[in-house]
C-alpha cells in the first residue's frame, strides 16, 4: 500500500515509517498540517494516517478539507490520550477510524487492515459516488455534503443512490418508482416529490451550488448550476 503519514514528532514519525516500510508499505511522511493536506491532495494514497494535533493545521482540518474534496481515502486519526471529544470530532470530519496514542504498533496494523477490507473500491459496485462536495458511499452507506456527515433514511439513501448513479441525466418519475420503490403502479401520486424534498432539505437546502433539479413534466436531474 501507498499511505501518507502526517506526524509532526520526529521519533513516532520515524517508528511509523520503518514500521510500514517493513510490512512492504511505501510511506511519505509529512511533519505538518499544511504539507499534509497539500500531499494528500496531491497524491494517490491507499491510506493516511492522521495525527491530530499539528504545526499550521490540526489533523481534524487536514480530514475535512480531504473529504471536501471528493476523496474517499481511508484515514485512521491518531489522537492524544484524553482528547475524548477530538475522536468523536474526528469521525464526523470523516474519519474512518481513530487510534489513541501511545498505542501498539501491532495495534495499528490490525486497524489499517480492517480500514482497507472496509474500502469501497474493494466490493465491485461499490465505488463512491460523488458531485460537487457531496459523497455518497454505498459500502458504508455514508453521506456527506461539504465534509459533513448528512442523516439519511434507507429510502432517501436508496433514491440518492438512483440519481447519483445516473448524475447529469433526467429521470423521470416511472423510473425512479421502478428502481427505487419497485414498482410503477403508483404515478399519479405525489410521493416522489415528497421524497425529493427530503433529500433537499437535507444536502441542498444550507449548501450551494444546488444539485437536485426538478424539469416539469420531465422529471429531475443531479447536476452542479
Ligand atoms: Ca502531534
Amino acid at each position: 500500500m501507498k499511505i501518507l503519514l502526517v506526524e509532526d514528532e520526529p521519533k513516532v514519525a520515524a517508528f511509523l515509517q520503518k514500521g510500514l516500510t517493513e510490512q512492504q508499505h511505501a510511506v511519505d511522511v509529512a511533519t505538518d498540517g499544511p504539507i499534509g493536506l497539500r500531499m494528500a491532495l496531491a497524491g494517490t494514497y491507499d491510506l493516511i494516517i492522521l495525527d491530530n494535533l499539528l504545526p499550521g493545521l490540526s489533523g481534524l482540518d487536514v480530514c475535512r478539507q480531504v473529504r471536501a474534496q471528493n476523496s474517499a481515502v481511508p484515514i485512521l486519526m491518531l489522537t492524544a490520550l484524553g482528547e475524548t471529544d477530538d475522536k468523536i470530532r474526528g469521525l464526523d470530519a470523516g474519519a474512518d477510524d481513530y487510534l489513541v496514542k501511545p498505542f501498539a504498533f501491532q495495534e495499528l496494523l490490525a486497524r489499517l487492515r480492517a480500514l482497507v477490507r472496509r474500502r469501497p473500491e474493494a466490493s465491485g459496485n461499490a465505488a463512491v459516488l460523488f458531485l460537487a462536495d457531496l459523497t455518497l458511499d454505498p459500502g458504508s452507506k455514508r453521506v456527506q455534503r461539504a465534509g459533513q456527515p448528512i442523516q439519511l433514511t434507507a429510502r432517501e439513501f436508496s433514491l440518492l443512490e438512483y440519481l447519483l448513479r445516473h448524475k447529469g441525466r433526467v429521470i423521470s418519475r416511472v423510473d425512479i418508482l421502478e428502481h427505487v420503490w419497485e414498482t410503477s403502479f403508483d404515478t399519479g401520486s405525489n410521493v416522489i416529490d415528497v421524497y425529493i424534498n427530503f433529500l433537499r432539505k437535507k444536502i441542498d437546502k444550507d449548501f450551494n451550488p444546488k444539485l437536485i433539479h426538478t424539469l416539469v413534466g420531465m422529471g429531475y436531474v443531479m447536476k452542479e448550476e
